[in-house]
């Protein structure tokens, strides 16, 4: 069927983002075009803004409108501790259920030969940088537990292992390869509290 180009654009664009169809892109385009003025124009700014104040932390990598980033900043908090997760939603997960109180390291990926991601492509070596400050007494790595997450954890494990920092795994109240983010709280903070020494 042919569109309008407006129409076209705005569903090509839909498409591009993760999980929506051809169909669904269609539905939300035309949604697009019955919204209010105002809503659309708030819709089209937000995603702007959100592309163009949010960058990483230079010093964790989470997501953030200032650097350092209100976590990293923030001298109320522990540290001496750092959960190394996968992405930024892992850590606003964390950050939900409240019970975690040190630093987070952001690698952006795990591992995964069968895609190509080796460990120069996440954010490893910059971990290992922050390691060197002897500040760091304890490191959780909080990767989810699918084939590629649990790889990436013994990869990291094995690299600070000689430092003498201690290495600790969440422990394994998550469904096997599953997502942190998706997680419950209590079942996050169960994993946190069993986590064990590598
Ligand atoms: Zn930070």
């Amino acid at each position: 069927m042919h569109y309008p180009e407006p129409i076209s654009k705005l569903i090509d664009s839909f498409m591009k983002l993760p999980g929506i169809g051809p169909k669904t892109a269609v539905r939300l385009a035309f949604f697009v075009l019955e919204m209010k003025d105002d809503d659309v124009l708030d819709f089209g700014k937000a995603l702007v803004n959100a592309k163009r104040q949010l960058s990483h932390c230079s010093v964790c990598y989470h997501i953030t409108d200032r650097d350092p980033c209100s976590v990293c900043e923030d001298s109320g908090r522990d540290h001496s501790t750092i959960c190394v997760v996968q992405d930024s939603k892992d850590v606003i997960a964390i950050e939900k259920m409240k019970d975690y109180n040190g630093l987070y390291h952001v690698l952006h990926g795990a591992i995964s030969p069968v895609d190509g991601i080796g460990p120069e492509d996440i954010r490893v070596a910059e971990l290992l940088k922050r390691l060197q400050d002897d500040e760091v007494k304890e490191v959780i790595i909080a990767t989810d537990p699918t084939i590629e997450g649990e790889a990436t954890a013994m990869y990291i494990a094995r690299l600070i292992k000689p430092t003498g920092i201690k290495i600790t795994r969440i422990a394994h109240g998550l469904p096997v390869g599953g997502d942190l983010e998706y997680a419950d709280e209590v079942t996050l903070s169960k994993a946190l509290e069993g986590r064990r020494e590598l």
